[in-house]
């Protein structure tokens, strides 16, 4: 029998509903318990808890603490593939940033609830279920970091929270999940190109993200980027900037400060193609660096990440390409 370890670090599917005020909060006891016991037929589980934190608590430091926190777990002891239980709401940037960092030949998965350990159609227990036997799967190895979540299986890098509420929030847009679980197994029907890892012993560096909108100036840009090591910009289209935004963007980049621009669209990737004012073209001869279709929140993690190793900004382009 497989041997799992199951890192907990709270959100939704470590809480219970208030059934006289309607808010959700954290539990004591943890509410996984019960599937836990009723997962001893599938695998031999270890359950950790880390945290337990919604996920808007959850910071960089965090990422990075469970990363080691993982690594030494997995050095210590033998397992065959680790689930980690997290909030949805910054679940997509923990798993990011783990599958950037971790180096560990077992499977990784991320999985957490949108409904409470008490509320109808909780879907925690069928989660953590589905993501164990996805940890169990041989096929799992070499994939990366995965997100295991309503029955789909989703690559770190592509993955994004699209809804609010639905359980069939996380989704890959563009590309669409790498494979599903069933009743009767596991099954992958696309492999991720493997992609480098980065060696980080702490975040040090601030990088901020900003959107772009019809009008905008460079006044926020100016505000917000006094004291920063990196600022990535989720552009309009293709990877385009209203025209009074430009002085302020040549100004941090004047200033050997890196601006990464993702597109503000769910599909696609940010290109050079318009020569106008604003326009792709023009900010990449800036030296505006494109990003190959992560969203701004995941690009901005990988620019802490890079700029933790590297100030080159050939070096930094040439990592967005990847
Ligand atoms: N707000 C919760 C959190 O991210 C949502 C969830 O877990 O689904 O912790």
């Amino acid at each position: 029998m497989k041997k799992i370890l199951l890192i907990h670090t709270g959100g939704t599917i470590a809480m219970e509903e208030n059934k006289h005020t309607g808010g959700v909060n954290t539990k004591e006891i943890h509410p996984l318990e019960a599937t836990i016991t009723e997962l001893s037929n599938i695998a031999q589980i270890v359950s950790k808890n880390y945290v337990n934190l919604p996920s808007p608590h959850i910071t960089p430091f965090h990422m990075q603490e469970l990363a080691t926190f993982i690594q030494e777990q997995t050095k210590s002891e033998q397992y065959d593939g680790l689930v980690i239980t997290h909030g949805t709401d910054t679940l997509e940037e923990t798993a990011y940033v783990l599958d950037l960092v971790l180096e560990t030949p077992i499977p990784v998965i991320v999985t957490g609830a949108m409904r409470s350990s008490n509320e109808h159609g909780s879907d925690g227990p069928y989660n953590l279920i589905s993501s164990v036997k996805v940890a169990c799967d041989q096929q799992s190895l070499g994939k990366g970091v995965l997100v295991v979540f309503n029955d789909e299986i989703h690559s770190a890098k592509n993955v994004t929270k699209t809804h609010t509420s639905n359980i069939a929030t996380f989704q890959s847009p563009q590309y669409g999940p790498i494979g599903i679980v069933t009743k009767r197994g596991v099954f992958f029907h696309h492999t991720p190109l493997q992609s480098s890892r980065f060696s980080v012993k702490h975040f040090t560096k601030k990088v901020i993200l900003l959107k772009a909108y019809a009008g905008m100036d460079s006044s926020l840009i100016e505000a917000a980027s006094q004291n920063v090591d990196g600022v990535v910009i989720e552009a309009l289209g293709q990877g385009n900037m209203p025209p009074l935004t430009v002085p302020a963007i040549q100004d941090l980049i004047s200033r050997g400060i890196p601006v990464v621009l993702v597109s503000r669209c769910f599909n696609g990737i940010a290109q050079d193609i318009y020569s106008y004012d604003g326009g792709g073209k023009q900010l990449k001869e800036m030296g505006v660096i494109f990003s190959n279709g992560l969203n701004g929140q995941k690009a901005r993690l990988k620019l802490m990440i890079a700029l933790e190793n590297t100030n080159s900004s050939e070096k930094l382009q040439q990592l967005f390409l990847e």
